[in-house]
Parts: C-alpha cells; structure tokens; sequence
C-alpha cells in the first residue's frame, strides 16, 4: 500500500493544478505533492486526431448540456485537462478588467508590475508568440479580407507552440506535443522535481486535510494507474482544488456539510463566454482543415457591443452541430464542408448571481445558467457583423442560426439587419457552445460577495485553496489560460507563508 499522506494535494491537473504545482515545488522543492486528476494518462503519444476517438478526451464526449438545453460547455477529462485540448490562443487578461477586480473585488496583488513580470515570465516559459502572415489559410485570409471591406480593423493573434506542423487538430489534441499545454510544459518538470501524479482518481468530497476518492481501471487504450481501483482517503497538510469550473464548485458543494460551509456564493456567478461558431460556403475550395485554426481576431465592437470575432475551425462532427437545421438539407449544406469559412463569436457576459454550478441529488454537476438579453443582443448584432465578413469575403451561402431564412444568400446582403434577429433565436434547435467557463468559486475580499479570499484560501476553511478559472470574479473577456496561470503562479506564491 502506498503512502497517501501528502503535504499538499492538488485536485485536477489543467493548467490551473500544474502552474499552481510548478511554482510551489520551484520555491519548496522538498514539498511531497501529489495531484489527483479524474481523467485518464494519455499524452501525444495516444492521440490520433479522429474526432470520434478524440472526443474521449472530453467530458461528456464534447459537450456537458446546462440545464435548459440552450448551451454546451465543452472541458477536458484527461491528464492536462482542457489544455490537452485547447487552441493556443494567449491574451493577457485586459487592463480594464484587472483594474475592476482590483477596485471592486479588492485584489490588490494585482498591481502593474505583478502582472507584467508574471506574464512575462510565463509567455517566455510557454512559447507565446505571433504566427507569421505566411501561416494564414484561406479562412483567414478571407476572414482580413472581408472585415478589411467593412472598415473593421483586424489584429493578430498569439499563439503557445514550437515547431507546429500546422496539422490543424489541436482540439483533438496534439500528435507532435508542438503546442505547449500543461502535458509539455508543466507535467514534465513536475514529474522530474518528484510530484506524483493518480490518474482515473475522482475526488468526491474533501474534508480539512482529507481526500476522499474512488479510483477506477484506466480505459483501454490508455497509460496504467500506480493505484489499485477502490476507495481511499488521503491526508494532506493543505488541499488546492483545481478540478475547473464544471468541478471545483460541485467539489465544494459536495462536502458543504462536512466543511461546515455556509457560504452562498459557491457556485454562483459562472460565466460561459457563449460562443456560437457560424459557417459560411465559399465559392472556392478553402480546406480550412490545414493550416493553423486561427491566426487573426477582432475586438472592434468589445466596448460597445460587448463580443469578439475570432477565425475558427471545427471538425466535421462539430460542423454539422453548429449549422442549424435538419435532415437532406443539412446534409447538402454539410457536403460543402471543403469550402466552409468559419468565425467564432464569443459573447462578454456579465457575472450573474443566478448563473450558477449547482449538484444534483446524487452529487453531479449541473450547469444552471440563462442567456442574458444583454448577452442576447450582444449575440444578434455579432452575427449580423460576421454574415456581413462572410459576404465581402466572397461566400455564397451563409448558415446563421438566429435568421428568419436558412441559408441567406448574396441578395439578402442589404437586407441582414431585418432577417437576423433576436426574435428568430432558438437556441433549443442551435445551442451556443462555451468553452471558456469561468467563476464559481470567486476571489475577494469579502465572503458576501466571494468564496475564496485574496490568496485562493477558501473562507471558512482552514486547509482549503482554489487554484483554477473558478476564481475568476467576473470574466476577463478574452480567452483565460495566461490569467489562470497568472492567479496559480500567485496563489502558489503565497501558499506557504
Ligand atoms: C476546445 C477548447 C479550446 C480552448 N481554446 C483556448 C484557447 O485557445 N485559449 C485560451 O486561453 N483558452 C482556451 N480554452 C480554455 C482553456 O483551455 C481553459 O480555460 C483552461 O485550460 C482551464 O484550466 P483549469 O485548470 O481551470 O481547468 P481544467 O483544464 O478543466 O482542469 C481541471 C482538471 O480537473 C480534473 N477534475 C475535475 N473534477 C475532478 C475530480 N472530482 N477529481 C479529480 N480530478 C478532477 C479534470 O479532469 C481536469 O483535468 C479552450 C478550451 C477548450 C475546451
């Protein structure tokens, strides 16, 4: 029997439990550390880019449904969690919402220079850089053109590889380990400074100092387990649940009773960042299947209208989720799969006390969230710019999934503002996608309007830190990874003072 006794346990093993596990063994390198991930061992090594086989990386096979049906939260359910997954896209959290979560939530840590030696630091350690004009593929570059035509200024995107091949399937993960998620970056070094790492380990509850898991047999296909399948309780001076925003609230909600925790803010004010990816048929072959998936974005309407645009690609399955409609239509519209122009729309929504992680009776997540009419305005007018992109960049049929006609065609060009709108938003026929949860278990400087406090410490507890997205006060409005890292490398910090 091993020894479970560890002076910190991290649960999940993203890029919230690895930055947070590699910053504290960097400062504490005689530190017994264990991480426990719910997902099995695959590395590049096991991935083989079919989207069937690939969706195994994810819960729920690609998407958990929020309650009311209207949006799908895609996460990863495997050692790196959704950073085995995720794109590579790399913002630093804006100043304007640095600035409002230090006045309104009191984190002051977050000073100018904090954050630009730590994002610094991290950029450097995860290869973050801009991908040279010769990367793009037509989909970008039809993606420049179109916006360019409209006067909307365009810029380009960040990016954390080295040595990409451009195959183009970084959200099944990567074959050659070229985009540097916590499987490259983080897990490597940890495992050589001794962290040990339990695959296939659920953690169903915690108490102070106490993990209590159900490890099962590691899926076919997959790396073994160094734990027998059964139950166990391991100890732990200190317990960093990192297990992302579909997890840690439900963790927490879990062992409320045990904990003492009275707390009603756990759960609350989630945020999705709803996406809808929309398609558009060129009139030529654009193969946006090669290349890398996304190269340029626009911000031009954050301000005002509350969304981003960002060129995308998703893989046939996926596709065919996106586009509205059914049967020998759909199928006609999806044999046209090699001239698909793609745009991601990413909405900023607001934190909403009523948008909440909750559990059911037997423990499981449940995503209890509604669209906002703000985020639902928000949406219309991003789809009417972006039908609008997919026009001046030469498309000829245009899938939109909030429009009285399906598809819109070229002589609907002056006519888009009338046929797209939130009236014929059904989102019970197309669900919004969301792929960047965040909040749940939010950092402030008061338990009335947060769970944990300025260091991740969760109020209330003694032994109890969050290092993941959870935190997140409101949402930071671009992608989150460089802020999660940046929230670990600080909580990690601290943790042992
Ligand atoms: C397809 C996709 C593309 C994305 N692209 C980008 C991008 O380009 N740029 C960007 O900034 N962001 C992107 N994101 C978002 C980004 O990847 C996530 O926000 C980030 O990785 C979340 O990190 P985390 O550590 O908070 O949580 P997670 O990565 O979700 O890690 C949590 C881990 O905990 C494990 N776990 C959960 N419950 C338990 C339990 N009970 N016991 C043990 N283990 C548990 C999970 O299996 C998982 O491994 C993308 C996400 C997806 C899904």
């Amino acid at each position: 029997m091993k020894d479970l006794n560890f002076d910190i346990i991290v649960v999940g093993s993203g890029v919230g439990g690895t930055t947070f596990t590699d910053y504290l063994t960097r400062k504490n390198p005689n530190l017994k550390v264990a991480i426990l991930e719910s997902g099995s061992y695959q590395t590049k090594e096991d991935f083989n880019q079919r989207e069937i086989d690939m969706t195994a990386l994810y819960y729920n096979r690609g998407a958990v449904l929020s309650k009311n049906l209207q949006i799908g939260v895609a996460a990863g359910n495997t050692l790196g969690g959704s950073s085995a997954v995720y794109t590579g896209v790399s913002f630093r959290p804006p100043n304007s919402v640095l600035n409002n979560w230090q006045k309104e939530f009191g984190l002051e840590f977050l000073t100018e220079k904090f954050v630009n030696r730590s994002l610094d630091e991290i950029e450097r350690e995860i290869s973050v850089h801009e991908l040279p004009k010769s990367w793009d593929n037509d989909n970008n570059i039809f993606f420049q053109k179109g916006a360019k035509k409209l006067g909307i200024p365009v810029k380009r995107l960040k990016i954390n590889t080295k040595d990409c091949l451009q195959q183009g399937f970084c959200n099944l993960g990567c074959t050659t380990g070229a985009k540097q998620g916590a499987l490259e970056v983080q897990i490597p070094k940890i495992l050589k400074k001794g962290v040990q790492i339990f695959c296939n380990t659920n953690v169903i509850s915690i108490e102070e100092n106490k993990v209590n898991v159900v490890v099962t047999d590691n899926p076919r296909n997959t790396n073994p387990n160094n734990l027998e399948s059964g139950t166990y309780q391991l100890t732990a001076k200190k317990i960093v649940l990192a297990a992302g925003v579909l997890n840690t609230p439900a963790i927490l909600l879990r062992s409320a009773k045990k904990l003492g925790l009275k707390n009603k803010n756990i759960g609350r004010y989630l945020t999705l960042h709803p996406a809808f990816n929309i398609n558009g048929i060129h009139h030529k072959t654009i193969k946006n299947y090669r290349g890398f998936p996304k190269t340029v974005y626009s911000d031009h309407f954050s301000d005002t209208d509350n969304f981003y645009l960002e060129t995308s690609f998703y893989f046939p399955g996926v596709t065919a989720k996106n586009i509205p409609g059914y049967g020998k239509m759909h199928q006609e519209i999806m044999k046209n799969y090699d001239k698909m122009m793609s745009i991601l729309i990413l909405v900023h929504d607001k934190a909403e006390f009523n948008n909440k992680i909750t559990i059911d009776k037997k423990g499981n997540t449940v995503i209890d969230y509604s669209l906002s009419n703000n985020s639902k305005k928000a949406l219309v007018k991003a789809l009417q710019v972006a039908t609008k992109i997919f026009f001046e960049a030469g498309c000829e049929q245009i899938m939109v999934p909030a429009s009285d006609k399906l598809p819109l065609t070229p002589e609907d060009k002056k006519n888009i503002e009338n046929l797209i709108l939130e009236k014929y938003l059904n989102l019970y026929k197309t669900p919004l996608s969301s792929a960047h949860p965040q909040g749940g278990a939010r950092m402030g400087k008061s338990a009335a309007n947060s769970v944990c406090d300025n260091y991740g410490k969760v109020y209330g507890t003694k032994s109890i830190y969050v290092s993941d997205a959870s935190l997140f006060p409101t949402s930071v409005k671009v992608n989150p990874y460089e802020t999660i890292m940046l929230l670990s490398k600080w909580i990690a910090e601290n943790i042992m003072k």
